[in-house]
């Protein structure tokens, strides 16, 4: 966790995404050998997730209800955790679905708030997960993971469905997530649990083609530090910074050319090759632009005797409430309650409460003796 601290810097480099899965070599016979090297990686803890959530308040946005939420073209979110292993999906409910807030922010704060992400969703507008189990050796790459689960469940042949899998699984060391043709995975194993799932999505919806004005030719772009852009290796990498870090980090396409764009400019490239604009996949929506919320102040009246914490409540917002151990991991005791007071099972130890609402997170505050 406390390496953690600094990655801001080392997530422009740690980004590693690496191919769209299409193009990635299948592991096959190098399974086993690869499967050890895999487990090597420690998976990391919804703490580690969360502290990368923290970073991105301010630019979330609610999912919107789309239809019945099932017909037409989905973006499904599934949790994969391994057979024979408890999983922890409890433990990243919050985090996984706080994420699809973020991916919902960084398409609609990209496209001035008129296309949303047309996620499998219930009648709360909540996008909707699936827990699965995998054979740990298949739970390594995207190629396996989608070729036992196609083979296995039903649920996951259909073609009018983009997979976004949450994997509590190691990978490679060399990238975060993989994505490409439908389905994408992002590996606990990697400290991009959280943001890097909307960077591989986008490669499931196509991007980014290697003819695209500013493309390394690994399907990512140079032109910037937006969502798809990093230095990859690839042939076409150039120095070029249109839109610097960190302003653009959370939005699609810097300059509107390469695979996101609204109204693209008339005769560019994008233009010319409408399939390779994201703005128009199937499975991103068409919708009237709304005014998105801010992330709420800090809660005030943050008081604690031994027992309890309190807070004045403020309509419309919710609250997390978490202890801080001596070497700075936290507990949470409450995610997401409207109530005002939480008790202590343990007198000693730090609280702190923080708001929360569709934008983001307030600034933590520490509760005082009342
Ligand atoms: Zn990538």
């Amino acid at each position: 966790m406390a390496g953690l601290v600094t990655a801001g810097l080392a997530a422009v480099v740690g980004i590693a995404c690496g191919l769209p899965a299409s193009h990635t070599p299948a592991p096959a016979h190098t399974e086993v050998a690869a499967a050890a090297q895999y487990a090597a990686a420690p998976r990391q803890s919804a703490i580690d997730a969360d502290y990368y959530l923290v970073d991105s308040s301010g630019h979330w946005a609610a999912p919107r209800c789309i239809d019945d939420g099932v017909s037409g073209p989905r973006v499904q979110p599934v949790f994969v955790y391994r057979k024979g292993s408890k999983s922890r999906y409890n433990n990243f409910r919050v985090i996984m679905q706080r994420s699809t807030y973020l991916t919902t922010g960084i398409f609609e704060r990209s496209s001035g708030t008129t296309r949303t992400v047309r996620w499998v969703h219930d009648a709360a507008c909540q996008p909707v997960h699936w827990q699965v189990a995998v054979p740990a050796s298949k739970t390594h790459h995207l190629q396996s993971l989608r070729q036992y689960l196609t083979r296995h469940d039903p649920r996951f042949r259909r073609t009018d469905r983009v997979y976004s899998l949450w994997v509590d699984s190691t990978t490679s060391p060399t990238w975060s997530g993989l994505g490409g043709d439908r389905w994408s995975a992002t590996w606990s194993s990697s400290w991009g649990f959280v943001w890097v799932d909307a960077h591989e999505l986008v490669h499931a919806l196509g991007a980014l083609r290697s003819d695209a004005p500013h493309a390394t030719g690994k399907g990512h772009c140079y032109d910037g530090y937006d969502v798809m852009c990093y230095k990859d290796g690839g042939p076409g990498w150039q120095k070029f910074t249109a839109c610097p870090w960190p302003s653009s980090q959370y939005r699609l396409d810097c300059g509107d050319d390469d695979y996101f764009a609204v109204k693209p400019r008339k005769g560019s490239w994008l233009a010319r090759h409408p399939r390779a604009n994201v703005a128009r996949s199937r499975f991103v929506a068409k919708v009237p632009a709304r005014a998105l919320s801010v992330p709420p102040p800090p809660p005030t009246g943050v008081v604690r005797n031994q027992y309890r914490v309190t807070w004045q409540v403020v309509p419309g917002v919710r609250y997390d409430v978490g202890t801080l151990d001596a070497d700075g991991s936290i507990t949470w005791l409450a995610q997401d309650t409207t109530s005002g007071e939480t008790l202590l099972v343990d007198p000693s130890l730090r609280v702190f409460v923080r708001a929360v609402n569709d934008a983001g997170y307030s600034p933590r505050v520490r509760a005082v003796l009342g």
